[in-house]
């Protein structure tokens, strides 16, 4: 049993299982974010042991040797986040190294107390639970996650969400190129997915933004313009809430949003005779303004996004 000292191996294991247990059953499978809050409820043995700690991004409760987790913070659309972003242009997902304060300091960041939790975890092989942030005080819990690989030169690790084979970091083969490649686009697909539908359910409140349903079973994290990730993960401002009709029409071309939030319908449509869906549910929203956006002003659509989907829309 643990009592107060080091962690051998087991009892290390045993609390990130036990952690990702509770996580798996809180956050319903990993779908829902959790407040800082509800992260807190996470108390491990008689130690209590934290899953994060507020003031830290990478997390090692002083029991381990390795780091148990990382925290990105959430920063709004065009304000400049408080460390790099740890998801890069290039879709490649990377976990900065903290960084000293001072200038001075910095060519000796490799050897901070932080950085050498997150190499101990590599070398361990350790699963770590990623904490992105999806909203002020708001985070995905995405886990497990195992650092890779270390780049020192860019200050960083290589995240992957599997850990069951080593990344080259320099490729020397096709074959090794090609697993890079499906290590990173898996581990993309596995973070951006949840982390953006979050990001939008929260800032639109759940709601469908053409025609406010509420339900979120219903709902869709809808991508403006389709995401080839030139633009970084998860732009709120590429997305949109809609319900499934919603999404799908949209999709499809037979609904377009225009750069001013106008929502129109493809003109064919406008001329059948069907049921209450085809009258109140697309004809009647022809003409009317998106009835749910973010209440914060830079996570609206972005109109440039619009309008290049609305010139889509247009051509048919
Ligand atoms: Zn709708």
């Amino acid at each position: 049993m643990p009592s107060g000292g080091s962690f051998d191996d087991s009892e290390d294991d045993r609390l990130r299982r036990e952690a990702m247990a509770w996580l798996t059953i809180r956050t319903n499978d990993g779908a829902d974010p959790l407040s800082y809050l509800d992260i807190e409820d996470f108390r491990f043995a008689d130690e209590g042991i934290i899953l994060r700690n507020r003031y830290t991004g990478i997390w090692k409760p002083r029991q381990l040797e390795a780091a148990l987790s990382i925290t990105t913070t959430y920063s709004l659309p065009g304000s400049k986040p408080p460390y790099e972003d740890a998801i890069h242009s290039d879709g490649r997902i990377r976990y900065k190294w903290r960084q000293s304060k001072s200038e001075a300091k910095r060519r000796d960041d490799a050897d901070l107390a932080d950085n050498r939790a997150l190499r101990e975890a590599m070398r361990l092989k350790k699963p770590l639970i990623w904490f992105h942030g999806v909203g002020p005080g708001l985070y995905q819990a995405i886990f497990p996650v195992f650092l890779v690989a270390e780049e020192p030169e860019l200050k960083q690790f290589v995240v992957a969400t599997d850990g069951t084979q080593d990344i080259p970091v320099a490729p020397a083969s096709v074959a090794e190129e090609a697993l890079r490649e499906y290590v990173e686009r898996t581990t993309l697909a596995r973070v951006h997915q949840p982390v953006f539908r979050s990001m939008v359910m929260r800032a639109y409140e759940t709601r469908c933004a053409v025609c406010e349903l509420k339900h979120g079973q219903l709902l869709d994290a809808a991508h403006i313009v389709p995401d080839s990730h030139a633009n970084g993960i998860a732009a709120v401002t590429n997305g949109l809430a809609l319900c499934k009709i919603h999404h799908s029409a949209f999709d499809a071309r037979i609904l377009g949003i225009d750069p001013d939030y106008t929502v129109h319908i493809r003109p064919d449509l406008l001329e059948e005779i069907d049921g209450p869906m085809l009258r109140y549910g697309l004809q009647e929203r022809h003409g009317q303004k998106l009835m749910a956006v973010p209440k914060i002003r830079s996570e609206r659509p972005d109109r440039r996004r619009l309008e290049s989907s609305f010139e889509r829309f247009l051509a048919g």
